[in-house]
């Protein structure tokens, strides 16, 4: 399983392996949420991600997106969207281990910052 949870431990969760996008977000709502110049999401179907400790709250951050984050220790841990309600996407910064899933894409590059290195 790939697991996960926040800076505290009161959030933990699990992910069954499999070949999962990882993409880096340069959304302003990403950026200013997190307070990062962008982020690093794991797109994942919901079935298999499962909470094992879930004491996350809600942040409705548009009509139809919504955020989950520890209320102690204020880490963000996923995302989704009515839009799309098969998918989750997780921050691969909770991951106990990110370094196995380097993001392939990059959305939203249009508000992306000038100084963010990138190759294109
Ligand atoms: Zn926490
Ligand atoms: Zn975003």
């Amino acid at each position: 399983m790939i697991k996960g949870g926040c800076f505290c431990g009161n959030v933990r969760f699990q992910i069954e392996p499999g070949d999962y996008t990882a993409a880096n977000c340069h959304c302003s709502m990403c950026r200013r949420v997190h307070a990062a110049p962008y982020v690093s999401w794991l797109v994942v179907p919901k079935e298999k991600f499962a909470y094992q400790k879930d004491a996350t709250k809600t942040l409705q951050s548009s009509d139809t997106g919504a955020r989950y984050f520890c209320p102690d220790c204020g880490t963000h841990i996923a995302c989704d969207n009515e839009k799309h309600p098969e998918i989750i996407d997780i921050t691969i910064g909770s991951l106990d281990d990110p370094a196995p899933f380097a993001p392939t894409l990059e959305v939203f590059t249009d508000t992306r910052l000038d100084w963010v290195a990138h190759e294109d």
